[in-house]
């Protein structure tokens, strides 16, 4: 997300009260000093100066998260932690613009004909130029210091997503796991990113059930 080498600078434009089908948040959109994008923030309930706040980070998924594509995980991994921060009464979800693992919608998509071809999620995008995964949480960081959120647990299977937020010196207390449901189509992307790109859940025995059926038994 990074496009230039000034430092990171948010600003939260405008908060406004936002009640959903999970109850009632404050959606706060944010503009940086790095694209022209609108980043933002869902909270719920008072979370300045808290500690072990229940977060996602959850990166825009216009196919998952829009239309239900069934070829990721992203729509099922922003529903349930929605709900998961519903339940608990507080928590922030952010929504980076950062859409394909950070190459955009339109490489996302030739990618996606390349993985058809046979190719796997990672091996498409560095066909296409890109590196397997160019998301950058420094915009996140600082909307995490921004609401003055003293520590989190971080809902992610991605290894990579807490060391780049420890980095950015955010105290992350825990690990919260989130499992993806396992179908037809999407398997093969689901084994490349526990495989290839270390996301920390087990394909055969987190995900699929005795029965072997493939559906997420939890
Ligand atoms: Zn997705």
């Amino acid at each position: 997300m990074k496009e230039n080498d000034q430092p990171i600078q948010i600003q939260m434009m405008v908060s406004a009260r936002l009640p959903t089908s999970t109850g009632e948040y404050r959606l706060c959109l944010y503009h940086t000093n790095q694209d022209s994008k609108e980043h933002l923030a869902l909270v719920k309930g008072e979370v300045q100066g808290k500690s072990a706040v229940l977060v996602r980070i959850h990166s825009e998924c216009f196919t998952g998260d829009l239309l239900g594509s069934r070829r990721c995980d992203c729509g099922e991994q922003l529903a349930c932690s929605l709900q998961m921060i519903a339940d608990k009464g507080e928590g922030v979800l952010i929504y980076l613009r950062q859409e394909g693992r950070g190459i955009g919608l339109l490489e996302k998509l030739r990618a996606y004909n390349l993985q058809d071809e046979g190719y796997d999620t990672i091996e498409a995008n560095i066909l296409l130029g890109h590196q397997a995964d160019e998301r950058d949480y420094t915009v996140a960081a600082r909307i995490l210091e921004d609401l003055g959120v003293d520590s989190i647990r971080l809902i992610t299977n991605n290894p990579s997503k807490i060391q780049s937020l420890e980095s950015q010196n955010i105290t992350i207390t825990e690990r919260v796991p989130i499992l993806p449901t396992v179908n037809g189509d999407n398997a093969e992307y689901l084994n490349t990113k526990m495989q290839r790109m270390n996301h920390l859940f087990n394909l055969t025995t987190d995900i699929f059930d005795i029965s072997g059926n493939g559906k997420n038994s939890s």
